[in-house]
């Protein structure tokens, strides 16, 4: 039976991608952060009924040592870095920390890699954003970056340090390009989530309205229950790669949001109300990937459409604010 180590499990991906691995047969090791509230962070494993099948194991990103004494430990055969502090607004109110967490953060499971169990395979969770300001139409493996945010320039300095840990040490280093992919178990600050989570709470008469920032972004949306298997097919191949993975097309928030409300029979146009102070400082205009690398060499494609995965996350969060009511 492989051995898998998430760093990040209690996270969207983490937990989707401890499904996946436990159904394929995997022991499933997660690195969790202390926390005073650890009875909640185990949430999302727990919706997708698997909170009891992995083995928790407490360390930190940024604490070196921890690392060592997990890989020691548990002896993976592949590793998943997805811990991160994820959230591009964040970044600019802790851009420091996002550089300790997001950047170091992977060069620390790297060096850890290298010197304690350099056979593993190892994934890093790169990201779309990483393009920022884009430089071509649609964004490919080749395609040059211009990060727009600490979060971003944290992300790509991960990057290269994969890259470079594969070309130096030999290592069996892969990044995933991952475009937005969002879930029931998306983070409520992101923005698909923030939206369902309003349409439910509008439709059942908790509130009146839906703040929100620029309306105009695109993005590419996909669905975390996808994109986590294209993690794992990367650490399948007899190669290690970049690669992006997409859905190939780009909606405007204004759009998602007219979907989202639609699926209750709501006009988006009567409850959003716009808010300056949701504005970044630099904004990402446009992401639309060209997954045609992971489509052609890892056999992947999506296959949920933006409107049934926000369809899901509508009743998704119903249920959780019908629960709630009792
Ligand atoms: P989440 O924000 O849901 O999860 C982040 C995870 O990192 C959580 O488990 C969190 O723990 C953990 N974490 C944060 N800081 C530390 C730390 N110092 N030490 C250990 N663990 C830590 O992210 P997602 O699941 O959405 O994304 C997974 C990865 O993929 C992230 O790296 C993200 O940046 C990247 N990515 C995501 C995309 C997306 O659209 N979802 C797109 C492209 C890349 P805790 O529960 O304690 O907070
Ligand atoms: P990101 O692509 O990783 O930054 O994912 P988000 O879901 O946080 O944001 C996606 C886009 O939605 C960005 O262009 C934001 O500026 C835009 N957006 C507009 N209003 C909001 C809001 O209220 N919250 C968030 N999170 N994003 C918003």
């Amino acid at each position: 039976m492989p051995t898998a180590l998430i760093t990040g499990i209690t996270g969207q991906d983490g937990a989707y991608l401890a499904q996946l691995l436990l159904d394929k047969g995997y022991e499933v090791v997660g690195m969790m952060r202390r926390s005073a509230s650890s009875d909640v962070v185990g949430e999302r494993l727990r919706w997708l009924g698997v909170l009891d099948r992995v083995r928790l194991i407490e360390g930190n990103l940024i604490d070196l040592s921890s690392l060592l004494r997990i890989l020691h430990d548990v002896k993976p055969d592949e590793v998943y870095n997805l811990a991160a502090q994820s959230f591009v607004a964040t970044s600019w109110q802790q851009p420091l920390l996002t550089g300790s967490v997001t950047g170091l953060g992977a060069a620390n499971v790297l060096e850890a890699l290298r010197l304690v169990r350099p056979q593993a395979r190892f994934y890093q969770a790169s990201s779309s954003e990483m393009y920022g300001r884009v430089q071509a139409p649609r964004q490919s493996e080749t395609t040059p970056f211009y990060p727009r945010s600490p979060y971003a320039v944290a992300k790509l300095y991960a990057h290269w340090m994969t890259i470079n840990y594969r070309e130096s040490f030999g290592l069996h280093a892969s990044s995933g390009i991952l475009f937005n992919h969002e879930s029931p178990l998306r983070g409520i600050e992101f923005v698909t989530r923030k939206v369902t989570d309003a349409v439910a709470r509008i439709k059942l008469g908790l509130a009146r309205e839906l703040p929100l920032g620029n309306l105009d972004a695109q993005r590419d949306w996909g669905h975390a229950r996808d994109y986590v298997r294209a993690m794992w097919l990367m650490l399948q191949q007899d190669a290690p790669g970049d690669y992006v993975v997409a859905t190939g097309r780009a909606v405007s928030i204004r759009e998602m949001v007219r979907i989202a409300f639609a699926c209750v029979g709501l006009e988006a146009d009567d409850f959003v109300r716009l808010r300056q102070d949701l504005l970044r400082p630099a904004e990402v205009d446009f992401l639309e990937g060209d997954a045609t690398k992971a489509r052609t060499q890892l056999g992947w494609a999506p296959t949920v459409t933006l409107e049934d995965m926000l369809a899901e996350m509508v009743e998704a969060d119903l249920a959780r604010h019908r629960a709630r009511m009792g």
